[in-house]
């Protein structure tokens, strides 16, 4: 069974494709989001998604958020005493998205459509392959998320043209695509983004203007209060979607501090980051050539588009609402599932042919004559970037040295005209028959496909030498003995089990509450507590999620007291 997944920076979500529509898959607890946080707790237990970000709140060097921005980097992350990648992580959350789908499907999932941010490189896009691998997942084919957001908004869905753009801010990437649909093609011209810039900024934000408002140096907070402040910060932002005027409350060493925030006063001090969102739009405008008035169509997608002053912005940008059809948070996985459908080529619903482009320019390092003399260190674009992909492009360079018996070729990726500030992706090295220079030829071919994976083929003309390379980051490569390994670690680590979910979250939003507390609030939550833990100790199922049902409600309108 194939489930399209959307693997995202603050929460994951999963669809599936069924009667001709994409059905949300609810997970353990019966909703739709799952963050992607992940703990260990103190026996060594993995928890995943609301119950992990719960438990961070008190434990935070037990826990690890906001990793997909670390996707296809060497950074490790410590939880407790076990070390993580990134993709290691990621693979928790999928293994999560994949159990909760198995149980509300009833049959076993193994094939998984995964959605990355369009501006995604390389590295970013198998390492998101190989945290699905890692969770007993095949990724059949990652898909850009601008692109199953289109397809959720019915792009595609009647044979007219139309073009879109796509405004996607989610917790911590912004990404801005323009689509093309056209006899029965949906063709992506033009992607751009900032892979560091989302709704958390707009958090962060808030909770530095606080602070410093409040007379509150962040660098003497610790850790937890600083988590609290962010918490309520956050909070706060949401509430501007139904109100004008938020309150941000906090206790900062033992003292309640609180600080009132209009729209407009939270829309001043996100200016900065509101400019931050004009660049990429307008990149990608530019480079799609098209103009802002031939734009049919502009769909948001990401949390944080919910936003008001995020939302006053697009509208002053493009002088129209944007269309509002489809949740924010779904439309990606609900794209990816539809996708699943188009890939399964079901009958209940129209084919539509995907292209993507690549988002970076590929190209290598040449020498250059310069009028006077070769200078080395120049970039050669070969593919460039917003190129509809699959695509295949040839290249052919000559010896820079009499006698020169050697090429060796660079990979890179990015925009510099010298070679050195680019990407440095591989390397190919191949022999020549010594000649004079210019007189010996290679030719390059780089293939990228559909899933954006680069392919380097370097063919030496005169004596047909051939070397070819599938791009793999080198920091990151692993044998096939290291990834059993690997997969082998991650199902040693014990999970909470699915049923237990519930009343572990509850019990840690208990704790939780109760340090957050003091004085008689503190003895209620404790009396509370001890109820339900005996409750616990009888083992009766019914009672538990009965007795479960009253400490929620109750912890609810705490929580609503302290905030
Ligand atoms: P995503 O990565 O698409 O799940 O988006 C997550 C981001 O959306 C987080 O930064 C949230 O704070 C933000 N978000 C979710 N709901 C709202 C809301 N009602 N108002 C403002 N931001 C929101």
């Amino acid at each position: 069974m194939i489930i399209g997944i959307d693997l995202g920076t603050t929460n994951s979500l999963a669809a599936v494709f069924r009667d001709g529509e994409a059905v949300m898959i609810p997970n353990r607890l019966g909703e739709y989001l799952t963050p992607s946080v992940v703990s260990i707790d103190d026996e060594g237990t993995v928890l995943v998604g609301k119950t992990a970000k719960e438990y961070a709140y008190l434990h935070p060097l037990r826990s690890a958020s906001v990793f997909k921005r670390s996707m296809g980097t060497s950074k490790v992350y410590n939880l407790g005493n076990h070390k993580f990648s990134p993709e290691e992580l990621s693979s928790l959350v999928l293994r999560s998205l994949k159990e909760d789908a198995e149980a509300f499907l009833g049959c076993e999932v193994d094939e998984a459509i995964v959605s990355v941010p369009a501006y995604f490189n390389d590295f970013q896009r198998k390492a998101t392959k190989e945290a699905g691998e890692l969770a007993g997942l095949k990724v059949s084919r990652i898909i850009n998320e601008p692109t199953a957001a289109a397809i959720a908004h019915g792009i595609g869905s009647s044979p007219d043209q139309e073009k879109c753009l796509v405004f996607d801010l989610g917790g911590g990437t912004f990404d801005v695509s323009i689509l093309e649909f056209y006899d029965n093609v949906m063709e992506v011209h033009a992607v751009a983004g900032d892979n560091f810039l989302g709704g958390e900024d707009f958090t962060q934000a808030l909770a530095v203007d606080f602070l410093e408002k409040s007379a509150v140096a962040p660098e003497t907070l610790d850790y937890k209060t600083m988590n609290d402040v962010l918490k309520a910060a956050e909070t706060a932002k949401c509430s501007f979607a139904e109100k004008n005027e938020v309150t941000l409350s906090c206790t900062v060493d033992g003292s309640v501090v609180s600080r009132k925030y209009t729209l407009s006063e939270y829309e001043e001090l996100c200016q900065p980051l509101l400019e931050r969102l004009r660049k990429p739009i307008e990149r990608s405008i530019r480079d799609a050539g098209v103009r802002i008035e031939d734009i049919d169509r502009i769909i948001l997608v990401g949390g944080a588009t919910r936003l008001p002053i995020v939302k006053n912005f697009v509208v002053k940008l493009f002088k129209r609402f944007p269309g509002a059809l489809v949740d924010p948070d779904m439309a990606v996985a609900q794209g990816a599932a539809l996708q699943c459908g188009m890939k399964e080529r079901n009958e209940e619903i129209r084919e539509v042919v995907l292209t993507d482009v690549c988002p970076f320019t590929l190209g290598t390092e040449v020498t250059v004559y310069n009028g006077l003399f070769d200078e080395s260190g120049h970039y050669l674009p070969i593919i460039e970037r917003n190129t509809v992909i699959p695509v295949s492009r040839r290249q052919t360079l000559y010896t820079v040295h009499d006698n020169q018996t050697r090429v060796d070729v660079k990979i890179l990726q990015g925009e510099s005209r010298i070679a050195g500030n680019n990407v440095l992706l591989g390397k190919i090295s191949v022999p020549v028959p010594p000649a004079p220079k210019g007189q010996e030829a290679i030719e390059l071919v780089y293939t990228y496909d559909v899933n954006s994976l680069l392919e380097v083929e370097v063919t030496v003309l005169s004596s047909g030498v051939k070397r070819k390379i599938i791009v793999q980051n080198e920091e990151h490569k692993i044998s096939e003995e290291e990834a059993e390994e690997r997969m082998k670690k991650l199902e040693y680590l014990k999970q909470n089990p699915r049923d237990e979910e519930a009343t572990k979250l509850q019990l840690l939003r208990g704790e939780r509450l109760y340090e957050e507390a003091s004085g008689e609030l503190r003895e209620r939550i404790d009396r509370a507590m001890m109820d339900f833990e005996r409750v616990l100790e009888r083992q009766d199922r019914r009672e538990i999620e009965k007795a479960r049902e009253t400490l929620a409600h109750f912890l609810d309108t705490i929580e609503y007291d302290i905030v």
